[in-house]
């Protein structure tokens, strides 16, 4: 057990987890939420970003802060709003399965107050990663739990085990697996609309409190019907998020592979550790990314098949995001939760060959 916490602080916490009590209703809180000093003294605007399916974790993560909530605790009980939603099929429960037809799940997170890192990966059975991700951050000496060690660890901790599948997701399976190969002993079936592509997704989300506190978390369900235990950027730190309390933090999502070669996480708080603004540092983190991209998944004009976002925001609350391709983010920056315009690096997507 770390010096930074005690005994009965681990068991009060514990205690308040497993009940999910506690005045906000925070499991496994960072620490209870305490009152905020007043306005004219903040040293950050307060501000939660999230990919575009983050509206509702934005605005939860936002009214968290307001209440005096720990950063970590903050995004946390966002994203989980995702996790837990079974027609989001890219995270959590209901997140599309591997190739075999198993809900493998990753998440990845880091506290800026005090310097942790947590993450789970290939995690099976267990509907919100992101909390266990949390688990890993504050009662480990560890920073990374994969696949059966992570349910484990969760289940010890009075997490229930699940089957994730929903009826959609397991369908959306089913017709990808038959329409795999035309001469396999699966018959094919027409496509549909909403399982036509090989859908991605994730949620990113980053918070600033007025202290200037920041944090950071990614969690996802992959890339849909991967090769089992294939792990992505999301639970990698520096890559699917990485923050820093002295600067910002940023996250990831889109095309995993493409974020690990370049760190993009990282990559993006570092660019703003020499000054950049959120939007520009998450603008060159891209630039990165397609000078780092394989022939192979370039169009003819160079540009990359494939999308990819990152999101941003520095110690005062600045706050940008950005894409390969025109699109959106969601963010609550005080006035209201709202999806914006990504900035972009082209108009048009790639030219096939
Ligand atoms: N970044 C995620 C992964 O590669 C997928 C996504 O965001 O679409 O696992």
């Amino acid at each position: 057990m770390s010096d930074s916490l005690s005994r009965r602080d681990f068991l009060t916490s514990t205690a308040a987890g497993v009940a999910a009590t506690g005045a906000l209703d925070i499991a496994f809180p960072m620490r209870p939420p305490r009152p905020l000093p007043p306005q004219g003294r903040w040293a950050a605007k307060p501000v939660a970003v999230s990919s575009a399916n983050g509206l509702r974790a934005v605005q939860k993560a936002f009214d968290l802060l307001l209440q005096g909530a720990d950063t970590l605790d903050a995004v946390i009980e966002g994203v989980k709003i995702q996790e837990l939603d079974p027609n989001d099929d890219s995270v959590g429960y209901g997140g599309l399965p591997n190739a075999d037809g198993v809900v493998q799940l990753d998440a990845s997170c880091m506290h800026g107050p005090t310097k942790r890192a947590g993450a789970v990966g290939a995690l099976e059975g267990i509907k919100t990663p992101s909390e266990v991700a949390k688990l890993v951050l504050k009662y480990t000496n560890h920073i990374f739990l994969v696949g059966e060690g992570a349910k484990h660890f969760a289940l010890q901790y009075g997490f229930k085990e699940e089957d994730l599948l929903t009826e959609h997701s397991r369908e959306a399976w089913l017709h990808w697996r038959a329409n795999l190969n035309p001469d396999d002993d699966y018959l094919d079936v027409p496509e549909t609309e909403h399982l036509s592509a090989r859908p991605t997704g994730t949620i990113n989300c980053n918070a600033v409190t007025p202290q200037g506190d920041v944090s950071s978390v990614t969690t996802t369900s992959g890339l849909a019907f991967k090769i089992p235990g294939r792990v992505g950027d999301s639970p990698l730190i520096g890559a699917g998020q990485y923050t820093d309390n002295d600067v910002g933090a940023a996250g990831s999502t889109g095309r995993g592979e493409s974020n690990i070669k370049v760190c993009g996480g990282f990559l993006t708080v570092e660019f703003m550790r020499r000054g950049m603004k959120p939007t520009d540092a998450c603008l060159e983190t891209l630039k990165r990314v397609v000078q780092l991209t394989e022939p192979r998944l370039l169009g003819r004009d160079g540009r990359p098949k494939f999308s990819i976002n990152f999101y941003a925001v520095n110690k005062r609350g600045d706050f940008g995001a950005a894409s390969l391709y025109p699109g959106r983010y969601a963010a609550h920056d005080g006035s209201e939760a709202k999806l914006r315009d990504l900035a972009y690096l082209y108009e048009r997507p790639a030219a096939s060959r």
